[in-house]
């Protein structure tokens, strides 16, 4: 299932967030034109403070753009007030924090049944909580409220409460930054299966290249824009050891993939300009540790394995399909400028 009456699921065209503080406008969001397809796996990566989360708060309509068009599932929702956003929101939307945002004070099947204070259908909905929660197998700890619970069945309940109204999309803003690598693979495992079993369309943002190379789509933004597809491929593979270990070379150290801005986002706006030469070795080094503790924990167990055996090891099998000398080794955009192919 991919597109539905001819239209797909999301359609934004030039949208834009500006925040006014004092005297400054930032620009957490600029120009951003993207479709997603019914049924879609889509991961949203970038540097930290890019936009990320604006996008997901206007996408998931807890927020309104500061201009552009948004049609969400063939409805213009960009100009719609507090009250019918949260109506849309609450029909069409499911969305998993990656701090849970769970009622402390409420059991598990109170907390899942908290949409339903505001929706129409309000019909067995013990029941239909009940339901969600066996869905994600905390069947048998209806009344336990988040303390009782660990942090992967807590982040369990949200995402049963993000099901309760049968919703046609999942987003999902770091769902499982703030677990251990075994619970975070289960916590994808449960939505990879939502996708792949029950069609939902799961929009998430991450800024962990290990979890981005296996999903199928990635969306990068950079600077509150979206990269280029080129750019997209840099985001996927920055950390990829497969990627790396191809020839059998070392990781290159950050000085021979250093990367200018202005190459990055070649288009960059007023903000960008600014600092236009300066150079960043690796986009996320502000968000996840180094280099060398992300390839240690390639041995674990997580949730970069669940969308592996989900999705397959993407890249690896494009590389493979290289001829030997052809395999990018250093920096797929410079390629024999800066670094070298075998
Ligand atoms: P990310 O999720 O990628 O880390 P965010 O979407 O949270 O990035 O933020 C993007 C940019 O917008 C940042 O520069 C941030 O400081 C700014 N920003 C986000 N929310 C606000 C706000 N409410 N007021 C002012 N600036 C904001
Ligand atoms: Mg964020």
């Amino acid at each position: 299932m991919t597109e539905k009456n001819g239209k797909n699921v999301i359609h934004t065209e030039h949208l834009k967030k500006y925040y006014i503080m004092g005297d400054i406008e930032v620009r957490a969001l600029h120009d951003i034109s993207l479709d997603v397809n019914y049924g879609e796996f889509t991961a949203i990566m970038g540097p930290s403070g890019s936009g990320k989360s604006t996008l997901m708060n206007i996408l998931g309509c807890l927020d309104r753009p500061t201009g552009g068009l948004y049609i969400l599932d063939g409805t213009d929702v960009s100009s719609m007030d507090d009250s019918q956003l949260a109506e849309v929101r609450n029909k069409k939307i499911g969305f998993v924090f990656q701090s849970f945002n769970l009622l402390s004070r409420s059991s598990a099947l109170e907390n899942v049944m908290m949409p339903l204070l505001y929706s129409r259908n309000k019909d067995h909905a013990k029941e239909r909580a009940a339901e969600v929660l066996d869905l994600v197998g905390l069947g048998s700890r209806l009344g336990h409220k988040p303390k009782e619970l660990s942090g992967g069945q807590q982040q369990r309940v949200a995402i049963a409460r993000a099901l309760i109204n049968d919703p046609e999309i999942i987003m999902a803003d770091e769902p499982t930054g703030n677990l251990d690598s075994k619970s975070g693979k289960e916590i994808m495992q449960i939505l990879i299966s939502l996708n792949q079993d029950k069609g939902k369309t799961i929009l998430m943002v991450t800024h962990d290249p290990k979890i981005g190379r296996q999903v199928p789509r990635v969306i990068s933004v950079f600077d509150g824009m979206i990269g280029t597809e080129e750019e997209q491929e840099i985001i996927k593979n920055w950390q990829n050891p497969d990627f790396l270990n191809v020839s059998g070379l070392k990781k290159p150290d950050s000085a021979s993939v250093s990367l200018k801005k202005e190459q990055i986002n070649p288009n960059g706006n007023g903000k960008m300009k600014n600092e236009a030469k300066e150079t960043v070795s690796n986009p996320f080094s502000d968000t996840f540790g180094t280099d060398d503790n992300d390839l240690e924990e390639e041995e674990e167990s997580s949730a970069a394995d669940a969308l592996a055996e989900a999705f397959g090891n993407r890249k690896k099998v494009a590389n493979e399909e290289l001829p030997a000398g052809k395999q990018f080794l250093v920096n797929p955009i410079k390629g024999n400028e800066e670094g070298k192919t075998a």
